[in-house]
């Protein structure tokens, strides 16, 4: 599931891009209207978020060759005072936008909605040994059986979903649980919250194979 972001403003684009992957979609950011017609043409996207002021055009521009490339759903990022664009692009077709400053969670949540009514969410899947994770509708099954998470502990098992075989240092894992959440997190926690997920994840958890621990390391998605 990958998503394109187009957004002229660095420090923004780079922090939903952060958003983003850390909830398990694959994302890549373009900052004009030029960079938004190379990257459609070289790759397949399965959302557009599209910001409507860009230094050399328009949003509704990229939304045109969006809408040209095929079906895939679009969601304005705006600012407050170009309501009148937005109204034009949701005539055009556009499937919802939202007004700048927003919170990450609303963004995600409309994300997730827009990807459902599209029916994009098949293919959203991310398998770790026995373990299913569908991004889309942030559930996580143990073969056929479904396992409930707590948020903090699914975004913990994000982060090595996202990651593939990658080991993650516990300083990693804290920083990109504590981001996403806003809640401060500790190291005990952590112990604490692989515990738990581990408990819920492995056949057993005293020989963990879905997530291993790395001696002075930290800890990687088994295979
Ligand atoms: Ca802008």
């Amino acid at each position: 599931m990958k998503l394109l972001l187009v957004e002229d403003d660095r420090t923004i684009a780079e922090g939903l891009l952060y958003s983003l992957r850390s909830e398990g979609y694959e994302a890549v950011a373009a900052g004009s209207v030029k960079e938004a017609e190379s990257r459609l043409a070289g790759e397949d996207f399965s959302l557009a978020l599209l910001d409507l002021g860009l230094p050399d055009g328009d949003g509704t521009e990229v939304f045109d060759m969006v809408k040209r490339k095929g079906d895939i759903p679009v969601i304005f990022l705006t600012a407050r005072d170009e309501e009148v664009s937005v109204v034009r692009g949701l005539d055009m077709g556009a499937d919802d936008y939202i007004t700048k400053p927003f919170r990450i969670r609303e963004l995600l949540s409309r994300i997730k909605s827009v990807l459902r009514r599209s029916g994009g969410e098949a293919g959203s899947e991310i398998r770790l040994g026995d373990i299913t994770i569908n991004t889309a509708s942030a559930t996580v099954k143990k073969g056929d059986r479904e396992v409930l998470l707590t948020a903090l502990e699914y975004r913990l098992l994000l982060c090595f979903a996202n990651n593939g075989g990658q080991v993650l240092s516990r300083s990693q894992l804290l920083e990109s649980v504590w981001d996403v959440s806003g809640d401060f997190v500790n190291d005990n926690t952590l112990t604490v919250y692989m515990k738990r997920l581990r408990e819920k994840l492995e056949t057993d958890p005293q020989n963990p194979t879905v997530i291993k621990t790395v001696r002075g390391l930290g800890y990687k998605a088994g295979e």
